[in-house]
C-alpha cells in the first residue's frame, strides 16, 4: 500500500492570502472617508469571525462580511453603488487566475508516481473545485476533500472514510494550526511550508515547539520524503 501524501491548497499549492490582502486594501479605500484603516480592518475581522458559524470559510462569506461591515461602519449610509463595488471586489477574487506556486507543478508531478496524492482544503466547494481545474494540477490528485474545518475530528473522519492508517498519512501545508498540529495529534506526519502571509485567524496563539520539519520551498519536499 502506497503512503498517502495530502496537500493543503491555499498558499501551499497556489497564492491565496495575497488576494485577500489586495481586496482588503480596496475595501479600506472605499471606507476611508468614514474611518481609519486600523478600525476598518478590526471591524471586518470581527464580522468575519462572527460569520464563520453562518458561512464557513471562503470568498462568498468574506464578501457578505465586507457588505455587513461597510453598512455598520457607515451606519447604513453606504449606497447601492457602494454595495455594488463590494460585490465586484468579491467577484474579482473568484475570477483571479490560479497560478501554482514556484516548484509546485514539477514536485506534484514527480511525487504522483510514488504516493497517493490528496488535496484537503477549506473554502467554498465550487470555488476550490474551480481553482483545482484552473491550476492544471487536478489530474495528479486521486482524492480531493473540501471541508468546513481542518481540525482533529475532520482529519480523523477523512482517514476513517478513506481507510488510511494515520501512520501512513503525511500532510503538507502552510498553516501550523490547520495543516500540522491536528495531523500530528492523530499520529500522522506533517510538513510545514510557510507562506509569507498568514491570515490572523490561522495564527497559533502560543508559540509552537517545532517538532515537525519546516521547508523553505516545496522543491525540498521530495528529498525530505526520501530521507524518511
Ligand atoms: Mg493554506
Amino acid at each position: 500500500m502506497r503512503r498517502t501524501l495530502a496537500f493543503d491548497a491555499d498558499d501551499t499549492l497556489w497564492h491565496n492570502e495575497g488576494h485577500y490582502a489586495e481586496t482588503q486594501e480596496s475595501f479600506r479605500a472605499l471606507l476611508r472617508p468614514f474611518h481609519d484603516d486600523a478600525w476598518i480592518d478590526a471591524r471586518l475581522h470581527d464580522t468575519e469571525m462572527r460569520n464563520l458559524q453562518h458561512y464557513g470559510y471562503g470568498i462568498k462569506g468574506f464578501t457578505l462580511s465586507m457588505i455587513e461591515t461597510a453598512l455598520e461602519l457607515t451606519e447604513d449610509r453606504l449606497d447601492g453603488a457602494g454595495i455594488r463595488r463590494v460585490v465586484e471586489l468579491g467577484k474579482a477574487m473568484l475570477d483571479k487566475p490560479v497560478a501554482p506556486l514556484p516548484g509546485v507543478t514539477e514536485v506534484v508531478q514527480e511525487l504522483a508516481g510514488e504516493f497517493d496524492l490528496m488535496v484537503i482544503t477549506k473554502g467554498d466547494l465550487f470555488d476550490q473545485e474551480t481553482k483545482l481545474v484552473k491550476s492544471g494540477l487536478g489530474l495528479h490528485f486521486s482524492k480531493v476533500e473540501i471541508v468546513s474545518e481542518k481540525d482533529e475530528s475532520t482529519y480523523a473522519a477523512i482517514l476513517e472514510r478513506q481507510g488510511i492508517p494515520a501512520s501512513r498519512f503525511t500532510m503538507v501545508g502552510n498553516s501550523v494550526k490547520s495543516d500540522i498540529l491536528p495531523v500530528l495529534a492523530l499520529g500522522g506526519r506533517a510538513i510545514h511550508i510557510p507562506y509569507h502571509l498568514t491570515w490572523t485567524h490561522e495564527v497559533v496563539d502560543s508559540p509552537v515547539e517545532a517538532s515537525f520539519p519546516v521547508l523553505k520551498s516545496i522543491r525540498d519536499l521530495p528529498a525530505l520524503l526520501r530521507s524518511w
